[in-house]
């Protein structure tokens, strides 16, 4: 670490010494600016906010009356000299980099990103959002969710074939298809890519209340309705997304018979399905796999890197080895998906 580093730790949460700010702090602050609305991201208790617009209506939704400034994506505004703006981070609608501008350097924070495989591909952006954007910078601070090399993402088409398959032999056989996502994000992808000919989309109300955010924001998704609205007989037709804490729930009651299935980049190990009890694990994930965070790290042109939550130790070493300066910083980001149980942000507000 050097004195005139961009950004720097503080008990409060990452801080950038010029602009007197800090990024995604975990204690109360003044002056906070947010890179996405994921609970261990975007925490209550700020004096005042910053964010891309295209994240304003999550946050408020989550947040509730905040004093907060927004920027479209692209657009500086400066603070205390440093040229401050927002760049697609391909997470969830309205997830952003922060670049960080001052003195003739450039420093960008990821926050949470998605990109996936080893080449950009269309095929495999987050439509749900718009998509990573690398941004040339000396130092970029990444996170590392994912970052092990068993982390590989299958292409999502084939992803999304398996949950229609599962969910027909479901429907064919008379029971609801229960499939569990985090109600930020995971399940907005998920409405998106499954095929809703198959039957009637349910969603609980905590994942409709982030629906319309969305919905308002011109992202398409297929009709959803409540279980109240659907026929009775039509209710083992049915694919019901719902959050992680409704598993086992008496809200799943309604449903008579069913068969339940996990959507995250964790069930890729198979010691996290049997620990989930759930009939299905399908790995789906709105975070970068090991391939994405290499390609997406590359991009920057970044002389240096700092991992935050996840496999720092492993991401710090491969960095080293390819000539990278590269250090970590300890955060109270949630180190494991949004939708793992003990995460800062599994405490769904609305769930
Ligand atoms: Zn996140
Ligand atoms: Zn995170």
């Amino acid at each position: 670490m050097s004195a005139d580093d961009l950004v720097v730790s503080r008990p409060e949460g990452l801080y950038c010494p010029p602009g007197d700010f800090y990024l995604d702090p975990w204690r109360p602050v003044d002056r906070a600016v947010i890179t996405h609305g994921h609970g261990d991201h975007a925490r209550y208790g700020h004096a005042h906010y910053l964010a891309a617009a295209e994240g304003a209506s999550i946050l408020r939704t989550r947040l509730g009356e905040i004093d907060l400034t927004t920027l479209p994506y692209g657009e500086p505004v400066s603070h205390n000299g440093v040229r401050v703006s927002f760049h697609p981070a391909g997470h969830v609608l309205g997830s952003a980099q922060v670049r960080l501008e001052h003195a003739g350097r450039v420093w960008v924070v990821s926050g949470d990103y998605y990109v996936a495989g080893e080449r950009d591909d269309p095929r495999e952006h987050n439509t749900t959002c718009a998509p990573f954007e690398p941004v040339q910078c000396d130092c970029f601070i990444t996170e590392s969710t994912f970052g092990l090399p068993i982390y590989r993402w299958a292409p999502q088409g084939s992803i999304f074939a398996s949950i229609n398959a599962w969910w027909r032999a479901n429907a064919e056989a008379g029971r609801a298809s229960i499939l569990l996502g985090y109600s930020l994000g995971k399940a907005q992808r998920i409405l998106q890519g499954v095929d809703a000919s198959i039957g009637p989309i349910v969603v609980h109300g905590a994942v409709d209340t982030v629906n319309r955010a969305y919905r308002a924001a011109g992202v398409p998704l297929p009709r959803t309705q409540f279980v109240t609205e659907v026929e009775p007989a039509l209710l083992a037709q049915c694919l019901v997304v719902a959050p992680p804490s409704a598993q086992r729930s008496p809200w799943l009651r309604r449903f008579g018979d069913y068969s339940d299935a996990f959507a995250s980049g964790w069930m890729q190990v198979r010691g996290t399905r049997r620990r989930r009890a759930v009939d299905r694990g399908f790995v789906l994930s709105d975070h970068a796999d090991w391939p994405g965070l290499q390609r997406a790290i590359a991009a920057t042109g970044a002389a240096r890197v700092i991992v935050t939550h996840g496999f720092e130790a492993v991401m710090v070493r491969w960095l080293t080895e390819q000539g990278i300066e590269a250090g970590a910083f300890a955060t109270e980001f949630g180190d494991r998906d949004d939708d793992e149980p003990g995460s800062a942000a599994a405490s769904d507000a609305t769930a």
